[in-house]
């Protein structure tokens, strides 16, 4: 047997499950979740409950051809051939059995855990030392409950060093994890103020960390950070740096610029060293540091430290997700290539619906520690189980191991030159293109030629913050409870089919949008989930049916108009929605109506209600709580009769983003989620990191010029500098959504970590800031809003609400989705 292979009955004893064997299958692949089954044969699956329940997702696995299932319960239907172990608890399960895997290697395992800097540190030792050690890592930041025991799981006879990364949330958490990674030599990275909010204080998360350390034979650790828990951890022998105390091991004493490098002296063992690193923002140096204690802690000379550390590469763990050329939609992943992070970029590709076509640009893989030839048996196999239908292979290993590939269309490059030179030639179209490379390839330049050319103005879309969201009010709605998702205008601001696409993916139930044009640029997008129009028109009756979307029925008029369209055209059945108007006064059909209504559903075979619903007009807001119960009265009335009419029931919902958080006893049969979605929640104060904005709007700098005390700024002179100080020239005006109303001081922006003013009234392609007090530059990049420079705060600048700045942000400012 491979060393990843196990025995269903060995795993039946090792996590101590209960439940028969049908027969004895191996298993050497752990699967958790049902949507990513590539391979299936040697699969186990894990029914993990979480917000979702894995039990459902038991059937769509034994679809995909697994046959090994670890549940806490015994399916309801027989599946034939299947066998199932049962536990109590199905990621303790998973817990256990990595924690068996580990034991049974005996390498060096380094474990690293702070609040920043896990994933960067864990990738830099990689990049450092995967040329003479045989490394096996966390993929990306695979640092969770879940994600712990999937990396440990990856160990196999040939490697000899480990490097994983623990991250935690909550006290408790880092036993788990600590039994699972076993690591041997512990690494502390910064510690900031992230996810404090799990624990009491600051010292209950140090001291919960400090928990991964506890069978290390050492710790490398910043001295100054750890000044107060020199108790804590007495009895573990440190290897410790510095930039302020003298008797660290590694102590550094002078930090200078050199041409756009930063460059480090020291003291260690006694001597001077030095080194060079090829960063200059502060969280980069301090994360090289750990990474150059590392090293020596190991054993390297410091000249060779010093020469690795000089080529140590940015680590983005980024997909962003861009508008190509002709149609063509790109996924931009140039910076580094790994077997598991080409799997994890191929189920963002195949999330992908907007296209039929899906392409694969990929560079040769370094560093895998496989053979070549295994090595690209399983490149081949991936790629084949993701259906990719195109390949395009950049490097000599895969021109020389090209016959392993069998997609629709291949096409095989020796160098990134090459593929360049024939880019035209591979005539791109419609199409979502992957590009995946090794960093040396410098396949940023294939992304150049495939990006449509953006102006430098960019709203980023990050697409995990999306996800944390939508399981946020997941996590509130009670059992069975439906969600329908708000993605009109423009999904407020923030895109179409990239959400929607994101949105389908993640089985939510039901979209919805204003107007019948935005439900057809999603159906075309590939988006086959049922779709709600708000507001159909009469003029698109066509469209609406040809694209199968659900008309919202308001008034009787629009009652009338769609029956007789349906008469005509022989149409019955077709689904509709009714919006009764409880309060809010804008669409609807008043109570006193009801009745009429009903009268007309009776005899009607030409449309079917599928639900009813009503908008809450101030659900967010404490001192109208009695109107909004009485609205939620008046729903429930109206509901009662027409359900009584009809014969039959139909979903109901009242809810919005802040109904859900607020009036939980209004969740009907489904919620629709609209503004929390994009990370605000006029109920939720934004400190609560619960939930995370998706968007930020940044700019750059393209002019900084000194102005003396008393000239104006600006068309009107309206700006008048009140010192002598400098301007800069920002590529944001009003036509790109940056609102007037945000001149002469009103608005601020961030500029390399500092708030700004506007001076002078905002133009329509720009506007100038106040700089004075900051270092800047020409390029340099400017913050409208994002994460820290909130929205919120923005909009009560000039008196509106979020939903208005981001539904303002003109079309010209491209978007940018990211996944990490
Ligand atoms: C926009 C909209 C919502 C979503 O409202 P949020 O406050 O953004 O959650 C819900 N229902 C209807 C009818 C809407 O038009």
């Amino acid at each position: 047997m491979l060393s990843n292979q196990y025995s269903i009955t060995a795993v039946k004893q090792i996590i101590n499950a209960q439940g028969d064997i049908v027969t004895d299958d191996l298993i050497s692949i752990l699967l958790t979740d049902s949507r990513r089954i590539n391979i299936a044969a040697e699969g186990l699956f894990f029914a993990l409950s979480g917000r979702r329940n894995g039990h459902e997702f038991i059937a769509e696995a034994y679809a995909a051809g697994v046959r090994n299932f670890v549940v806490k319960q015994g399916p309801e239907i027989k599946l034939p051939g299947a066998n199932f172990l049962i536990v109590d608890d199905v990621l303790s399960a998973l817990q256990k059995l990595a924690q068996h895997h580990r034991s049974r290697f005996n390498l060096d395992v380094i474990g690293i855990t702070g609040s920043n800097g896990k994933t960067i540190v864990k990738e830099w030792l990689y990049q450092l030392m995967a040329v003479d050690k045989n490394i096996v890592r966390n993929p990306k930041s695979y640092n969770s409950q879940i994600g712990v025991p999937l990396s440990v799981w990856q160990i196999n006879d040939r490697n000899n060093l480990g490097i994983f990364e623990a991250g935690i949330s909550l006290p408790g958490e880092m036993d788990n994890l600590e039994a699972i990674i076993k690591p041997n030599i512990g690494i502390l990275t910064h510690l900031g103020t992230a996810h404090d909010e799990g624990f009491e204080n600051t010292r209950e998360k140090v001291l919960e960390k400090l928990k991964l350390f506890k069978n290390c034979k050492l710790l490398i650790h910043n001295y100054d950070q750890l000044l107060d828990y020199k108790k804590d951890i007495a009895n573990l022998k440190t290897f410790t740096w510095s930039r302020n105390f003298k008797q660290a091991d590694l102590y550094v004493f002078s930090e200078t610029i050199i041409k756009r490098n930063y460059y480090l002296r020291a003291r260690f063992d006694g001597k001077e060293i030095e080194c060079l690193i090829p960063f200059l923002d502060e969280a980069s140096i301090e994360n090289a540091i750990v990474c150059w204690a590392t090293l020596l802690y190991l054993g390297y000379p410091s000249a060779e430290a010093d020469k690795r550390l000089e080529r140590l590469n940015p680590v983005s763990m980024r997909l962003e997700l861009k508008t190509g050329i002709n149609d063509c939609s790109v996924i931009d992943d140039s910076y580094n290539s790994d077997i598991q992070s080409l799997e994890i970029a191929l189920n963002f590709l195949n999330q992908q619906n907007q296209h039929k076509k899906k392409t694969l640009v990929l560079s040769d893989i370094f560093q895998s520690g496989l053979q070549e030839d295994v090595l690209y048996k399983q490149v081949a196999e991936l790629i084949r189980s993701k259906k990719v239908d195109k390949f395009i292979g950049v490097g000599e290993a895969l021109v020389k191991h090209q016959d392993y590939f069998e997609p629709p269309e291949k096409f095989f490059y020796k160098d990134t030159t090459e593929l360049l030179n024939s880019l035209l030639a591979l005539g791109f179209k419609s199409e979502t293109i992957l590009i995946k490379g090794s960093r040396s390839f410098e396949f940023e330049r294939v992304s150049r030629a495939l990006v449509q050319k953006t102006h430098e103005t960019v709203m980023e879309i990050n697409l995990n913050a999306m996800l944390n969201n939508l399981n946020y009010y997941k996590s509130k709605l009670k059992p069975g409870v439906k969600l329908m998702a708000m993605v009109k205008a423009f999904s407020y601001g923030s895109g179409t089919f990239e959400l929607a696409n994101m949105l389908q993916y993640n089985k939510v139930d039901y979209l919805a949008v204003a107007y019948t044009d935005e439900g057809i640029s999603l159906r075309q997008a590939g988006i086959t989930m049922p779709i709600m129009i708000l507001n159909a028109e009469q003029s698109a009756f066509d469209k609406l049916i040809e694209f199968k979307l659900e008309p919202v029925i308001f008034s009787f008029g629009l009652f009338d108009d769609f029956i007789k369209y349906a008469q005509q055209n022989d149409i019955t059945n077709y689904p509709v929605h009714l919006k009764i108007d409880t309060g809010m006064h804008r669409l609807g059909f008043e109570p006193f109506e009801i009745e009429t209504l009903c009268d007309l559903l009776e005899e009607n075979k030409y449309v079917r209600i599928l639900s009813m619903f009503s908008h809450l007009a101030a659900s967010e807001a404490a001192k109208h709580d009695e109107f909004t119960q009485t609205q939620i009265s008046r729903f429930e009335k109206a509901a009662k009769k027409i359900e009584k009419c009809l014969g039959y029931k139909v979903i109901k919902h009242l809810s919005n983003t802040s109904g859900i958080t607020r009036w939980p006893s209004a969740q009907f049969d489904m919620v629709r989620l609209g503004i929390g979605l994009y990370g605000i929640d006029a109920a939720v104060p934004a400190d609560d990191s619960a939930l995370q904005p998706i968007t930020s709007l940044k700019t750059s700098v393209s002019q900084v010029k000194k102005i003396a005390a008393g000239d104006t700024i600006g068309y009107g002179r309206n700006g008048v500098m009140p010192k002598d100080g400098k301007i800069a020239t920002v590529r944001i005006g009003y036509a790109d959504g940056y609102l007037r109303a945000f001149g002469n001081g009103v608005g601020n922006m961030l500029v390399n970590g500092v708030v700004v003013p506007t001076i002078g009234n905002v133009s329509m392609d720009m506007c100038m800031i106040d700089v004075s007090a900051v270092d800047v530059k020409e390029g340099d990049e400017v913050i409208v809003f994002n994460e820290q420079h909130r929205i919120e705060e923005l909009a009560s600048q000039i008196g509106t609400i979020p939903y208005e700045i981001l539904t303002n942000i003109s079309q010209r400012v491209k978007r940018v989705y990211f996944y990490e």
